[in-house]
């Protein structure tokens, strides 16, 4: 049976794709910069391939410019162009990529060249803004140029033109006003400038546009000393780069100095302090991408709230997919910023999603183990710096093991900070276990509000007069993170409130059974007093100098139980 084709109402699909695939109508001029970019790069490629040499790639630029007058935007390129039938085919058929065919028939450009463009709608675009389109081009292979015209969904002309070389301009007359809908916006110079520096500043060609400036001049109402009196300005306009072009993630770290990558981090992520720590990452493999990755030297003010949306930015050969890719960082280093540039995403439609997360997940685990390697050796050669870490973002450390069920803890118990009985700095856990004493148990820890109070708790005192050390935890999420843990180095923790600390002898246990035999009737009248506040009295020998305290059983410290009785229902 012969097979029929389906048929497509394209002036419906048009208008369908037009208004559905992208959230943001500004990306339009990221769609027409990218096909700029990838026209040069043929015609890069192709004069590389032909052994042409002569072609530099400063001299390509992409322009842009604007007639607020005629309200049009021009982009234009100096690239490989089209030839009438291309025209035809790629701007006039949709879902044609000529970008995709000439990637799969140049398996060589790889190297040379960093085609972007793959799903052949991205033009389209263009309509979000133009009530008309006119593209005019003249391809490398010919002389004649050829211009394409559409209003949209109508469709299009094709007619002859002029052009003196090869390259394509791209003329959009902006919709109309409307009360909702403001469009002029496309024409202001700073706005566009936003746009290129948001989403196209590390395209590798120059993309310039005429700048109006003003500046001073010598005026003609002079005073006695020849001074002008009254200054006078004059305005000129001045073709500007706009975008940055080399990422410096691409540079090799040796070649960036440190203010650069201050600068870069306080302008990207709008600090106004250096970060505490650069940790730049390429790999290649699995996983291969570009990282560039900042610890901010202070919490956001935000940081332990609801409103704090973690990620970092993904670029896409060079051009932003998207601005907070969560995907890439765990929970527990929610606090670094930074940007992932990787070639082999799978885009969506759009480009401004993934189509699955396979790869994301890849470089997310490559990036937590890069993340913790650098944060021990922070702790091991600048211990300074790193408390200064740990004082602002150690409590989401804390909480990552928590969260996690202790599934984190082999990454991260080996980060953490406590102050201790025995020095009144932080220790690591691992510091901790060096020093513990040979008969020691336990891993005791004692939960309050300040390390002051702790240190006077009657709980303490024995431990301490037999040389153990006692973890000071004065975090709510402090005993929980331990009890996520169990134990460190086949050490368990234990609280010093517990029923049964675990340092008499034998011969100690059965002479404080003895005595609490003995004093029966005695305890039992103080509990009587005492009534249901207290579940038992009994006689202890962890007391030295103090005459009572008290005690927990079970798995729920009192202090634990201080902070679940504070949490919201
Ligand atoms: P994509 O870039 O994903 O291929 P587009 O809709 O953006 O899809 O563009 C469709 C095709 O039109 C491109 O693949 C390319 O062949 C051609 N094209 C678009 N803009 C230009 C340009 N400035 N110069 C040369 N060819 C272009
Ligand atoms: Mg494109």
């Amino acid at each position: 049976m012969a097979k029929k084709q389906f048929k497509a109402e394209s002036k419906r699909l048009l208008e369908l794709m037009i208004n559905s695939i992208y959230t943001n109508r500004e990306i339009f001029l990221r769609e027409l910069i990218s096909n700029a970019s990838d026209a040069t790069d043929k015609r890069y490629y192709n004069a590389l391939h032909e052994g042409k040499s002569g072609l530099n790639r400063d001299e390509l630029s992409i322009e842009l410019a604007v007639d607020k007058e005629a309200r049009t935007l021009t982009v234009s390129d100096h690239g490989c162009g089209m030839t009438k039938e291309e025209l035809e085919q790629n701007l006039g058929t949709i879902a044609k990529s000529g970008s995709l065919d000439f990637k799969q028939n140049n398996e060589t450009a790889k190297e040379d060249v960093d085609i972007i463009g793959q799903f052949g709608v991205g033009f389209y675009a263009a309509f979000m803004v133009a009530k008309h389109v006119e593209v005019t081009s003249r391809s490398m292979e010919g002389d004649e140029a050829w211009c394409w015209r559409s209003d949209g969904a109508d469709g299009y002309t094709v007619t002859p033109a002029e052009r003196a070389e090869c390259g394509t301009a791209i003329v959009l007359t902006l919709k109309d006003n409307t009360e909702q809908d403001n469009y002029d916006e496309f024409l202001q110079e700073y706005r566009l400038r936003g746009i290129v520096t948001k989403y196209s500043d590390y395209i590798r060609y120059p993309i310039r546009m005429p700048v109006e400036k003003s500046r001073m001049v010598e005026g003609s109402d002079k005073d006695a000393e020849g001074k002008d009196k009254t200054p006078e300005y004059e305005s000129y306009t001045e073709v500007e780069t706009l975008n940055s072009m080399v990422p410096i993630w691409k540079k090799r770290k040796g070649e960036v100095s440190e203010e650069e990558y201050d600068r870069f981090y306080q302008d990207k992520f709008y600090d106004y302090e250096a970060p505490l720590k650069v940790i730049t990452s390429s790999t290649e493999g699995l996983a291969t991408y570009n990282a560039l990755l900042f610890i901010p030297a202070r919490a956001p003010y935000n940081y332990y709230s609801r409103d704090f949306e973690k990620g970092l930015q993904l670029y896409s050969s060079g051009v932003l997919i998207m601005d907070k890719c969560a995907d890439l960082l765990p929970d527990h280093f929610s606090f670094v910023r930074g940007i992932v540039d990787s070639q082999d995403l799978s885009l969506n439609i759009s480009r401004e999603m993934l189509q699955h997360d396979r790869q994301l997940k890849l470089i997310e685990g490559s990036l937590e183990k890069k993340i913790k390697n650098e944060l021990e050796s922070l702790l091991k050669n600048d211990r300074e710096k790193y408390e200064t870490f740990f004082k602002e973002f150690g409590l989401q450390l804390k909480y990552g093991i928590y969260s996690s069920y202790g599934g984190a803890k082999d990454l991260l118990a080996d980060l953490l900070l406590y102050t201790t009985s025995a020095e009144k700095k932080y220790a690591t856990l691992k510091e901790y276990r060096d020093r513990m004493k040979e008969d020691q148990k336990y891993i005791y820890y004692a939960a309050g509000e300040s390390a002051a109070k702790l240190d006077v708790m009657p709980q303490n005192e024995r431990l301490k007069e037999q040389g153990y050390e006692i973890l000071y935890l004065t975090d709510d999420i402090d005993e929980f993170t331990l009890k996520a843990m169990r134990e460190y180095d086949g050490k368990e923790f234990k609280s010093t409130s517990d029923d049964d600390l675990g340092i008499d002898n034998e011969s100690e246990k059965e002479e404080i059974k003895k005595q609490n035999e003995d004093n029966k009737d005695l305890l039992a009248c103080v509990k009587d007093a005492l009534g249901d506040r207290v579940s038992a009295v009994v006689l202890t020998s962890r007391l030295k100098s103090y005459p009572v305290c008290l005690t927990a059983k079970g798995q729920i410290s009192l202090e634990m139980e201080k902070v679940l009785n504070s949490m919201p229902a």
